[in-house]
């Protein structure tokens, strides 16, 4: 039987320590031999402050980092960013101050190798560092997603692809959300971590999973081997349904979710959790879509008064359907694929997915589910 552990937890770091160190050695099967070679991944997005909640706890990196070291093993920390770079990340985000008394690796995934994740997306290139270390610690945030409504376990790994590879993908798999979570959920598969730990101390609600989020406390870490799992029983803290997350119905349909789960500890079910509202990616009868889609789904909007012009949502748009227009931002939502990538990099937060007039009403009227 699958076992998924829940703790109470802060970020007062001798508490901290101590619990994550108890989650780790409860969990049956994973071990760390003397010289394994350990990657650690957090959620590395952007430049971030820690409260702001936007990526893994710096406390939580250093404490896992510790455990590594006390065990014998070497450990690498390591993510791709979706923007900014990792000295920046490492600076703003405590990571520098966190690990100051460690003699630790921690870099840029750099290297690819091809992959074969399964039909239907075949070869696909990965973080070397990723696939041939000896374990890997999977360490999300638990934040919303504008896009995937979650990020959790699973898709933190989506960070093992590295540097503009991200954004082919997100073309590649278009507007198909489904899509996107089967080639997430294959990716995850495919590294096979040993353990994750979700950090979901202050999580991050509204239109995560970047700056246009809310920073929400919830005193909570997750452990286990299995992230389907465990991303499935965050669902029920939640009080929400796992079927409305894209990537438990992918792990589902490939048969890759548990039948029964051993919850260890409490789970104080948080019933207002402010998650973001997912408008249907594709609907209606082909031949309407693409008006449909224009006039009627949820898509990316600028708030002038937060936007700074700094270029960095143009730069990443995988579709290329951001353009400067004199002192404001513009949008093809022909050409966008809603990926929200826009949302997540935007470094002021003033992007965020809204709901057309006509695709509101609609929805109110239960036309779209
Ligand atoms: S929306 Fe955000 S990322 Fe895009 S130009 Fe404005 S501030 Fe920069
Ligand atoms: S505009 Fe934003 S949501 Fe649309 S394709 Fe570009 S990055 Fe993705």
């Amino acid at each position: 039987m699958s076992q998924v552990i829940f703790r109470k937890a802060s970020y007062d770091y001798q508490t901290l320590k101590q619990t994550i160190f108890e989650i780790l050695d409860s969990i049956e099967g994973f071990e760390i031999n003397r010289q394994a070679s350990v990657l650690i991944k957090p959620n590395l997005l952007m430049p971030a402050k820690p409260e702001h909640a936007i990526l893994t706890h710096p406390l939580i990196v250093k404490a896992v980092t510790e455990y590594v070291f006390e065990k014998g093993g070497r450990p690498l920390i390591s993510d791709s960013p979706a923007m900014g770079s990792l000295e920046k990340i490492k600076a703003q985000g405590g990571y520098n101050k966190a690990l100051s008394s460690f003699d630790v690796e921690f870099k840029a995934f750099d290297t690819s190798i091809n992959v074969d994740i399964g039909k239907p997306f075949g070869s696909i290139e990965m973080a070397r560092d990723a696939l041939e270390a000896d374990v890997v610690i999977n360490l999300p945030k638990l934040k919303t997603h504008s896009g995937m409504l979650l990020t959790l376990g699973v898709k933190n790994l989506f960070g093992c692809i590295v540097g503009l590879k991200k954004p082919q993908w997100h073309l590649r798999s278009g507007i198909d959300r489904e899509m996107f979570a089967r080639l997430l959920v294959q990716i995850y598969r495919a590294i096979n971590p040993s353990i994750t730990l979700v950090d979901g101390i202050w999580a991050l609600e509204g239109q995560g999973p970047g700056k246009s989020g809310k920073p929400r406390r919830l005193g909570v870490l997750v452990g286990g081997k299995n992230a389907f799992d465990m991303d499935m029983a965050i669902c029920t803290l939640l009080g929400m349904d796992p079927e409305q997350l894209p990537t438990h119905m992918a792990a589902k349909t490939l048969g890759l979710v548990s039948r029964s789960l051993a919850i260890n500890g409490d789970v104080e079910v948080v019933n207002d959790f402010e998650l973001p509202v997912l408008a249907p990616l594709t609907f209606g009868p082909k031949f309407i879509q693409k008006v449909m889609r224009k006039h009627l789904l949820q898509r990316p909007e600028a708030d002038s008064l937060r936007c700074e012009l700094c270029g960095e949502c143009w730069q990443y748009c995988p579709a290329k359907a951001i353009t400067l227009c004199k002192d404001r931002i513009d949008f093809d939502y022909d050409g966008c694929i809603r990926c929200y990538c826009c949302i997540e990099i935007c470094p002021h937060g003033a992007l965020c997915a809204t709901e057309t007039l006509p695709g509101k009403m609609l929805r109110k009227l239960s036309i779209l589910k």
